[in-house]
């Protein structure tokens, strides 16, 4: 925006004053504008970082890598330490492996920059451990040598965090490099162990309650992704509670030639309970779980019905012939904000390729509840243990049921209307002239949960990932697009954020 035209030789009237006064705030645009051009000129230099960070085969998952994790974790608390922040490397512990070896956990990077106490400081959050991943799996490149194609940078870990901690650490550079004031201090948390389960990270942010994250107002994370080609703001998370359903009968594994028809078979046991669970079209059966799911209010229908949603395409990229119900408000709202039963695998039974006429002796059948608000994984631990032993309690059989529950991760959920969102809502208007989708993810985050449990700030989910990046999948992607814009989503966040009043938390 131009400032107004006034001639020289006339005196400025009061209106004229006004209006300047009025347009100065422009000035904050140009500014933006200045920064956009900075990152546009140094994209080189981000996709080089990227390269470089995914060259990293910080596989969490692989004891055999945990070395590269360690080096991982250095690299990135040089890379912040080098642009002057107060840098620590956390020490979290050890992690116990099921064989009994003891593992250094990676340490966590926690990072300052800015410590004036008249401006808001927001914590990022992030992870640079990756899902496994190998050439043979059937990727097209190198999955640790980042490789463009058509404006797109393959490579693991590109997405699923990489490239949006980077965005982050560029952004608070951009305003570095411009000598512009950070509009908000800005602390980074970056750990190592996310993809399995964030092991010791909870303690850590129990232990620096009061100290790291005493004057954090609000929390940020940047670990999911858009629901479409329209940016998005994540106000929630399905939490999940995951299950072990072990059946044990005969003492050791039979032939079906010889015992079948003598014996209840464990297996046949299993199967019963685990149909008992959910309903071909998708109805939990188990009493009581329903019923705790908050109800749809018609502001959450209005809010579906505006998202940028294509059955069609969400059919074909699925590849299934039919989905669970034929209308977005429905589909969205079962993946997003009602429980689900997934049955995943049964252990012990014969899953090799030919035939085997074995009758085995001990099956664990496992499968998941995601939660969703008002659900609590120690209630529902209790309604499907209950009900899967009444359940087979009714089979009258000989056979030894045990159901644990290995996983209960809480669901999250965030106030939209919450002035953090507002500043989301303005950033993406700002670099991107649209308004975000607001979006829930499916999947659990437990981090978000834990953070607004121990540290009780705010909490906000901005991504930049795409929704095609295929995370921990085969020919994971970034968009240089998304790398780009999210760091100008970014940069222009953290000045919507120092605009927040400091009443509100
Ligand atoms: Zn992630």
């Amino acid at each position: 925006m131009k400032a107004p035209h006034t001639c020289s030789s006339e005196k400025m009237n009061p209106q004229t004053l006004l209006l300047i006064l009025l347009l100065l705030p422009a000035a904050r645009a140009f500014q933006f504008t200045r920064m956009a051009q900075y990152v546009d000129s140094h994209q080189e230099e981000y996709v080089e970082a990227l390269r470089d960070w995914v060259a990293i085969e910080s596989d969490s998952s692989n004891v055999l890598k945990r070395p590269d994790l360690h080096h991982m974790m250095e690299v990135v608390a040089q890379k912040l330490r080098l642009m002057g922040g107060t840098v620590e490397l956390v020490d979290i512990g050890e992690q116990e492996l099921p064989n009994g070896q003891i593992l250094a956990l990676p340490k966590v990077v926690t990072a300052q920059f800015g410590n004036d106490t008249s401006k808001h400081t927001v914590c990022v959050y992030g992870h640079v451990d990756v899902q496994p991943a190998k050439l043979e799996d059937g990727w097209n490149t190198d999955p640790y040598n980042l490789t463009e194609i058509n404006g797109h940078l393959y490579g693991r870990g590109a997405s699923d965090n990489k490239a949006p901690v980077l965005a982050w650490i560029h952004a608070v550079g951009a305003y570095q490099a411009l000598h512009m004031d950070l509009p908000v201090n800005v602390k980074f948390v970056i750990e190592g162990m996310e993809e399995t389960g964030s092991n010791g990270l909870d303690a850590m942010i129990l232990a620096q309650r009061n100290t790291f994250f005493s004057d954090v107002d609000y929390i940020i994370i940047s670990d999911c992704g858009w629901l479409s080609r329209r940016p998005a703001l994540t106000y929630g998370t399905r939490g999940n509670c995951y299950f072990f359903a072990e059946v044990e009968g005969p003492k050791q594994d039979l032939h079906s030639g010889v015992y079948g028809g003598s014996v209840i078979e464990p297996m046949t046991d299993l199967i019963g309970i685990l149909d008992s669970l959910i309903s071909p079209s998708g109805k939990i059966q188990i009493p009581g779980i329903r019923e705790a799911v908050a109800p749809l209010t018609d502001e959450e229908w209005k809010m579906y019905q505006d998202i940028e949603f294509d059955l069609e395409n969400y059919k074909n990229k699925t590849g299934v012939s039919q989905l669970m119900y034929d209308n977005k408000v429905d589909l969205l709202a079962h993946m997003w904000r009602y429980p689900t039963v997934s049955i995943h695998g049964i252990e012990g039974a014969f899953s090799d390729p030919g035939t085997k006429t074995v009758i085995p002796a001990k099956v664990t059948g496992k499968f998941s509840i995601r939660q969703v608000p008002n659900m609590d994984p120690a209630v529902v631990k209790t309604q499907v243990t209950d009900y899967l032993h009444s359940v087979f309690g009714k089979r009258k059989s000989p056979n030894k049921l045990k159901v644990s529950m290995v996983i209960g991760a809480k669901p999250w959920l965030a106030n939209t209307q919450h002035p953090l969102y507002e500043a989301g809502k303005a950033a993406v208007n700002k670099v991107f002239n649209v308004d975000p989708d607001l979006i829930r993810e499916g999947g659990t985050i437990p981090i978000a949960r834990t953070f607004q449990d121990v540290t009780g700030k705010s909490i906000i989910m901005i991504p930049i990932g795409g929704f095609d990046d295929g995370l921990h999948s085969q020919n994971e992607k970034m968009s240089r697009y998304n790398y780009i814009e999210g760091t100008k989503l970014f940069i222009a966040y953290l000045n919507e954020v120092s605009q927040i009043k400091k009443t509100s938390v």
